[in-house]
């Protein structure tokens, strides 16, 4: 689907996958306009398949598009054009409790542009792949290393949003770190190297008795989906939520640590390592990080009653 001149979105067709065209002189070739979303479709026991908070996607889109000067399209359209391609790939959702699909909505400045300036057109698809969940969940705990030097965003930068320039800046870290057997890089912030921000693709929460925190999304965090229903989900089980800033040493004395994401899910976080001192973390099935992850994955999987009217179903 591309952008008109009133700015509106022309209709899209549903393409064989396959490669896309573009410009050199595009703007998200030379300059990086562009955004992404990551969402599932996961197939109920009942065999019928279903989203988890489309609108949601919609919405956040919309705020990075305007961040980057980019049109992008109405909700309606959003959820209609992802309804469309899970649709056409329903064969694709694994069976129940095996997984899901992975679907990737991109926007992106198309369209000639020789100076430095915001694309006339955007572009907006939509493509699927089958997935497990990126990390395996609670039968392989993340191991993080926690970065001090280099940060993930900063203030006033484009860390809230959904750009796809977030990412190759922390591929050198991230890679590293997995070389040296870590799962991912835990991000502190840019100005004192002293708060917990994010881990490359999920938002962290930490555990304390029955008190949960995790960073406030002030601009240089992902305001996760699965941050906010986990927020919520955790405060209706009677748990005090805190959005608040808190420190490394505090995570290094939280009793649980997790992450979650869309495509990571809700991953429990077994160790913790800060200037070469590991801390380990308490794991097993009756963590609190289990009861969410059962609570979040029963709803996403239709076993749970969605109490929210977060999941909508694909015909
Ligand atoms: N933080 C970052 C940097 C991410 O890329 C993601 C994945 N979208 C998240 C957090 C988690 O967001 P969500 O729960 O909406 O997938």
């Amino acid at each position: 689907m591309k952008s008109n001149e009133d700015g509106t979105f022309s209709n899209g067709a549903l393409v064989p996958f396959g490669t896309v065209q573009i410009e050199p002189h595009s703007s998200v070739l030379n300059y990086g306009q562009g955004l992404f979303e990551g969402m599932k479709a996961y197939r109920r026991a009942d065999g019928e398949v279903q989203l988890f908070r489309p609108k949601e996607n919609a919405m956040r889109m919309q705020v990075g598009a305007e961040r980057l000067l980019m049109v992008a399209p109405s909700i309606e359209q959003f959820v209609d054009a992802v309804k469309q391609v899970v649709s056409a790939n329903k064969r694709w959702v694994p069976p129940h409790g095996k997984g899901s699909l992975y679907i990737r909505p991109l926007l992106f400045g198309s369209g000639s542009v020789m100076g430095l300036a915001p694309a006339p057109q955007c572009t907006f698809l939509i493509y699927t792949n089958p997935i497990c969940n990126v990390y395996k969940g609670r039968t392989s705990p993340l191991s993080l290393l926690i970065h001090d030097t280099i940060p993930r965003a900063f203030s006033g930068g484009t860390g809230g949003v959904k750009n796809i320039g977030n990412y190759s800046p922390i591929f050198q870290v991230t890679k590293e770190a997995k070389g040296k057997g870590f799962s991912d890089v835990l991000f502190l912030d840019a100005k004192e190297h002293k708060y917990v921000e994010e881990v490359s693709s999920c938002n962290a929460f930490i555990v304390k008795g029955n008190v949960i925190s995790t960073s406030p999304t002030l601009g240089t965090i992902l305001p996760g989906i699965t941050r906010n229903s986990i927020i919520q989900l955790a405060r209706d089980l009677g748990y005090q939520v805190e959005e608040r800033k808190f420190s490394v040493h505090e995570l290094l004395e939280a009793d649980e640590v997790f992450c979650t994401g869309t495509a990571v899910g809700i991953s429990e976080v077994g160790s913790a390592t800060y200037s070469n001192q590991r801390v380990d973390f308490n794991l097993g099935a009756n963590t609190v990080t289990q009861k969410l992850y059962e609570l979040i994955t029963g709803i996403q999987t239709g076993l749970l009653e969605d109490k929210n009217g977060w999941v909508v179903k694909i015909d």
